[in-house]
């Protein structure tokens, strides 16, 4: 799929950007100049145990600043830009990505429910300053929402959109459904299934973007082991759903049975 024998940003590595399915039609409020202006060029950190330097000066046919990790590209907007962070795996490695190459600020939401005794607070936290000592940057402002329950609602509501260009989120695809047959728990959230190509970004009142909307935890695995994060972050960041736990993992949960099959440990 793709252009996957030419590269977009002019450089030797394949990058197997999608152009037509990364954006889409007509719903996009940035131009060409806003994203001409995302761009900002800068010294190249090295990642990765192996040493390998990421070249953050990869841009796609917009000029805009974009990396490869793995098999996965992300893009980065022009800030302020904010993102949904529960502490979970997903969502804490796209906070480190983001805090190691955007220099704007960054805006992170995290949604702290009675009914789940309100544990993303710890976890969050944890990531968060994890990421600080990992990336050196601390341009972030934590905003922790206490509700009852965990909606769509709670988690994106009208004040964030005034802080921020984007949103970005961690939504990754379910695992197989060979995979998930064999957990103890049904999923309940059909939109993550396989099977389909999914739009990384959707429009609402702003631009929310999901760069993992067709990746499944294996892949964030291979992430977390390209940069090196899998002894670090890793064990901070916790998916499980279990209501009566108050830290760590329950082993038996939807959640940590993709974990388990993901990472092989939870
Ligand atoms: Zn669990």
């Amino acid at each position: 799929m793709g252009t996957s024998s030419q590269t977009l940003c002019g450089c030797n590595s394949v990058v197997e950007c999608q152009p037509s399915k990364l954006f889409v039609a007509g719903s996009i409020p940035v131009t060409r100049s806003k994203l001409l202006g995302v761009a900002q060029p800068g010294s190249a950190p090295a990642l990765g145990a192996g040493g390998r330097e990421f070249d953050p000066l990869h841009r796609d046919q917009f000029n805009m600043k974009i990396i490869k990790i793995s098999k996965t590209i992300i893009h980065f907007h022009q800030g302020p830009i904010g993102i949904s962070c529960s502490g979970g795996v997903d969502s804490s490695v796209l906070l480190y990505i983001l805090m190691k190459y955007v220099k704007d600020p960054i805006h992170i939401f995290t949604c702290a429910s009675k009914l789940k005794n309100y544990t993303t607070v710890k976890s969050s936290t944890e990531v968060i300053r994890k990421c600080i000592e990992l990336t050196n940057n601390n341009n972030v402002t934590h905003h922790i929402r206490y509700v009852d329950e965990q909606t769509f609602e709670n988690l994106f509501y009208p004040q964030q959109y005034s802080l921020i260009n984007v949103m970005y989120t961690g939504v990754t695809l379910n695992p197989p459904e060979a995979v998930t047959d064999n957990f103890k728990e049904k999923s309940a959230e059909d939109e993550r299934n396989p099977g389909t190509i999914k739009s990384f970004y959707k429009q609402t009142s702003k631009l929310t973007y999901m760069p993992f909307a067709n990746i499944d935890k294996k892949e964030i695995y291979n992430i977390y082991k390209e940069l090196d994060l899998l002894q670090s972050l890793y064990p901070l960041t916790r998916s499980c759903e279990d209501l009566n736990l108050l830290e760590g993992h329950c082993g038996q949960c939807w959640w940590c049975e993709e974990r388990l099959w993901a990472f092989n440990k939870l």
